[in-house]
């Protein structure tokens, strides 16, 4: 399929190329820094050591259903006298032999006994003793010892993105706190002439300010320390007066002036006091990442046009903040699902803002970059890859915001 140039698309990076360039430059330089949190505090966080368990998971088999707990073999047909009743939380006796214990969910199983019938299938005679209507068999609504787990295994390895999973699991263990990764503390900078924080009024040519906001909830939402560095204007002393000032961070992102025009005064006050890369992207809405390093702290420049600075920061800056935490897995999870839409083919990969409908994917009508609106009514992102017509009905990835923003 011929892919449709557009001009100044000559030796452009795909995406999968800038991905691993920024993934390894971030595995070179993980964060140092632990501190052990309680689990209440410990959500989005990223584990810094193995979790292991301590004992068995459950120590000892129970019951899966409240019903009646016996030895299989015992079982002739004949009524079953019952001999203890077993409630969660509290400890059995041995199972005399020949006789059933009551038994409900979660206690656990009396030596001795061998399998549980629930109580459905029990009918209780007038001198009490049980019949059950329905076979037995060995294991039969057991959850036998260390079905969860043995003691010493891993359960949770190191760099694992704590969620309400994982912390439900930790506090199954009975673990009340965990090692993390300390949180990595960025600057998010804002550069344009234009740009005016929301709340005052606007003069001529300008507009509000929407990529401070949309990083820095990100941020926060990513397990990072924000450290809000404003807006600047165009002008090079500000902006090397702005990137001095900024000590002690482990990334210093900013968005606005990075594409080559005459207001690029970020790039060159890289290029005097540390160094510069300007990656040109094949990628849509987003092609121009300034990555370079001012003083020996990463900087990482994104395209100013808001759908330009989410998807940079979710392909790439994100993964590269991530990986610094020493997380494995930081690349957004797609799946296929079928479009709903037609669209031509670039020499870029594109992401559509898009939502999936009845397993068709529909995309928001208008996916200009400066578009922010198009994200909030997308719940996904479609990748069309370089130089691929899409049809209606062709196959086509769609990556979830779920994804992205967890
Ligand atoms: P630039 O990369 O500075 O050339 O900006 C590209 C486009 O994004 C321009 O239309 C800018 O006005 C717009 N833009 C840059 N920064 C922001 C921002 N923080 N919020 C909203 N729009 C922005
Ligand atoms: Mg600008």
């Amino acid at each position: 399929m011929k892919a449709v140039a557009e001009p100044g698309d000559r030796g452009l990076m795909p995406l999968a190329a800038a991905t691993e360039r920024l993934l390894a430059m971030a595995s070179a330089t993980p964060l140092v820094g632990t501190e052990v949190l309680p689990l209440e505090a410990a959500d989005g966080r990223v584990l810094a050591e193995p979790l292991r368990a301590t004992t068995d998971l459950p120590p000892w088999p129970n019951s899966a259903m409240d019903g009646y707990a016996l030895a299989c073999a015992a079982w002739a047909g004949e009524p079953m006298e019952v001999s203890q009743r077993i409630f969660a939380g509290h400890a059995p006796g041995p199972l005399q032999p020949g006789t059933c214990a009551r038994i409900f969910t979660g206690a656990p199983l009396p030596e001795g006994a061998d399998c549980v019938q629930m109580q459905e299938n029990a009918e209780v005679g007038a001198d009490g003793r049980v019949r059950f209507t329905e076979p037995l068999r060995v294991g039969l609504n057991v959850r036998p010892r260390a079905q969860e787990c043995r003691a010493g295994e891993t359960v949770l390895d190191a760099g694992t993105r704590l969620g309400p999973i994982e912390l439900g699991l930790a506090a199954t263990l009975g673990v009340p706190s965990l090692v993390v990764r300390r949180k990595p503390r960025v600057a998010v900078l804002s550069t344009g002439d234009e740009l005016v924080a929301p709340g005052l009024p606007l003069g001529p040519g300008q507009i509000y300010n929407s990529n401070r906001q949309l990083l820095r909830s990100w941020l926060e939402r990513s397990a990072c320390e924000v450290l809000d560095a404003g807006i600047i204007s165009d002008d090079l002393q500000l902006t090397r007066r702005t990137l001095d000032s900024l000590q002690d961070v482990d990334l210093i992102l900013t968005t606005g002036g990075v594409s080559v025009g005459e207001a690029d005064y970020l790039g060159q006050a890289l290029r005097e006091g540390g160094t510069l890369a300007l990656w040109k992207l094949a990628i849509k809405p987003g092609k121009p990442l300034t990555v370079g390093e001012y003083q020996g702290t990463v900087v990482i420049g994104l395209p100013g046009n808001p759908a330009s600075t989410l998807v940079t920061f979710a392909l790439l800056a994100r993964p590269y903040l991530l990986r610094r935490m020493g997380c494995d897995r930081v690349q957004p999870k797609g799946f296929a699902t079928l479009a709903g839409f037609a669209w031509p083919p670039g020499n870029r990969r594109e992401f559509l803002r898009a939502r999936v409908e009845a397993g068709r994917a529909e995309i928001y009508s208008n996916q200009s970059s400066g578009v922010l609106r198009s994200a909030a009514w997308a719940d996904g992102l479609v990748e069309v890859p370089e130089g691929q017509a899409i049809a209606e009905g062709d196959t086509v990835r769609f990556i979830p915001m779920s994804e992205l923003l967890a």
